[in-house]
């Protein structure tokens, strides 16, 4: 297995860099994955169905769920770790040219991470997004509607079915952020999975897509990964351990 020595002197060579990470990378600020040794569909099979824009559309009852959920969602009282906080320095240094986030929980911006080099592609749990007329809100303004007991709270513009503004199972990814992930992964010459299962399409065929134009795949995880065989170092571990050492590696003093 290579060494993360190596790996950092590749990024610090590097012409361009690309980053995506997944929910492992924010288990260690306190949220669940979905498919790690502790993750929420491990521990509760039923969670998938709320992540199902079928059900969520035909069922009131997992509608008013999901909305319990997001009011106790581990989110609202993360905050940023070792992790996130290393790719903002990364980024500084100038070598991170874009991160895509698969995660919805806000943290890389919270991190400092600049808005302008980050595709949150599934959405974010910070906005309300309705599902009739497109009608964005800070997702706090309906949470306090959900505490002041409305269990399925209609959208105030149009009255109709309000979500967070995230990417379940069933919606499609917003095409121009898509095609902007895709043509990053087409040109970095060097590609960082990090803390993601590499399940999840389209967003798992970045790292396909990057190998194919000859760039080099670092594999960052606690386990297994889907692409392990097809890159070029495995780091494996905790993302909050892994990747500062990293960053203090190829970004030296
Ligand atoms: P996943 O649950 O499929 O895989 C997470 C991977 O991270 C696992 O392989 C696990 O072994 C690894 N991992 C866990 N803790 C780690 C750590 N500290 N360091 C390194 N690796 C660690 O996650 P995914 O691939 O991102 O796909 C799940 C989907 O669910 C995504 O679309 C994402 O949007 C969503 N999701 C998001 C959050 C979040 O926003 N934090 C949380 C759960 C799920």
């Amino acid at each position: 297995m290579t060494s993360l020595d190596n790996v950092a002197s590749w990024i610090a060579a590097a012409r361009s860099v690309v980053a995506l990470t997944g929910a492992g990378i924010s288990t260690e600020s306190g949220i669940p994955d979905f498919r790690g040794p502790d993750g929420l569909w491990k521990r509760d099979p039923r969670a998938e169905r709320l992540s199902n824009i079928g059900y969520y559309l035909a069922d009131e009852r997992i509608r008013r769920e999901s909305w319990q959920r997001r009011v106790e969602h581990p989110a609202w009282g993360a905050r940023p770790n070792a992790g996130h906080r290393a790719l903002v320095a990364l980024e500084r240094a100038g070598h991170l040219d874009l991160l895509v986030t698969q995660n919805i929980d806000g943290l890389h911006l919270a991190a400092g991470a600049d808005p302008d080099r980050l595709i949150e592609i599934h959405g974010t749990i910070r906005e309300t997004a309705c599902l009739g007329c497109g009608d964005r809100r800070p997702m706090r303004e309906t949470l306090d509607r959900v505490r002041g007991g409305e269990a399925d709270p209609p959208c105030l513009a149009c009255g109709g079915i309000l979500k967070s503004a995230t990417v379940s199972f069933g919606q499609n990814l917003d095409p121009v952020l898509l095609r902007r992930a895709d043509e990053a992964a087409t040109t970095c010459d060097l590609f960082l999975a990090i803390g993601t299962s590499l399940t999840v399409y389209p967003v798992a065929r970045l790292p396909e897509i990057a190998k194919e134009v000859g760039a080099r795949l670092v594999i960052v995880n606690a386990e297994p990964t889907a692409f392990d065989h097809r890159a070029d170092a495995v780091l494996r571990g905790r993302a909050g351990e892994l990747l500062p050492a990293l960053v203090e590696g190829a970004t030296p003093r």
